[in-house]
């Protein structure tokens, strides 16, 4: 039987649509890859272990991983010939160079890819609940029209596996701050039997369509972090007790 790549046996999807298949990657991990995160109480030698197979089953360079900090802020930096690999204090990551590894830590956040395919050049984000607010995947688009001449019509979205709208709930305080953040508007707020519940990539979806990219160019993998236990590390449903996914781009 042909593998399916969204069969939860699969240890790492590929998020790319078939038009770029030969011009970027941009992969997630599965739980089949086991946890890759250093922070989340595991010892790092397996960690080590586990992030060496899923490179090699991803098919990309180990030895060129950039990974950022990840504070849930608006911080964006550019990879250049970096000798550093953990780049601290930021969220995103753009670059325009070739086999350079760009990645992001999730489970149940939204990892994002924005391709430029005119310019040949990418970024990846991590968006939660924050970097929603302080519309990092905005910035991001911003920060490549500045250091690649990027326009956004041009450009290509892929939106990873994260929290879904039926699962992400939020309190009335969050709920306020997203109204506020979006101008008084009940933009990706949804509420339900007295709950309120957050739309991570609608609201995504929405900024980038204000920031000038094309609806059809905007991929969705549809695929829930919570909904799907076998496939996926969820840091709600899990109450905070969860391995972390890798996503990894290049070009
Ligand atoms: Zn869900």
């Amino acid at each position: 039987m042909e593998k399916n790549s969204n069969s939860p046996n699969y240890k790492v999807l590929n998020l790319i649509p078939d038009i770029f298949k030969n011009k970027i990657n941009f992969i997630i991990s599965t739980r089949n890859s086991s946890n890759l995160s250093f922070n989340t109480g595991d010892n790092r030698e397996s960690v080590e272990y586990n992030r060496k197979i899923f490179y090699q089953n991803a098919g990309c360079n180990g030895n060129n991983v950039y990974l950022p900090e990840q504070i849930h802020g608006d911080n964006i930096v550019e990879i250049k010939e970096n000798d550093l690999y953990l780049i601290p204090g930021t969220d995103a990551l753009v670059t325009k160079e070739k086999k350079t590894v760009l990645s992001i830590m999730t489970a149940d956040c939204l990892p994002i890819l924005i391709y430029d395919p005119i310019n040949e050049a990418f970024g990846i984000i991590h968006s939660g609940w924050k970097g929603t607010l302080l519309f990092l995947v905005t910035k991001t688009l911003d920060r490549m029209t500045k250091a690649f001449n990027t326009k956004a019509k041009d450009c290509h979205a892929v939106m990873g596996p994260a929290i879904c709208s039926d699962c992400y709930e939020i309190n009335d305080d969050l709920a306020n701050k997203t109204k506020e953040a979006f101008k008084g508007k009940e933009i990706g707020i949804k509420r339900k039997n007295n709950k309120i519940y957050f739309d991570l990539v609608g609201i995504n979806s929405l900024l980038l369509r204000e920031a000038g990219l094309e609806k059809e160019n905007i991929h969705k993998t549809g695929l829930c972090t919570s909904c799907l236990p076998g496939q996926f590390y969820s840091h709600r449903r899990d109450l905070g007790k969860t391995g972390r996914m890798m996503s990894l781009a290049w070009m």
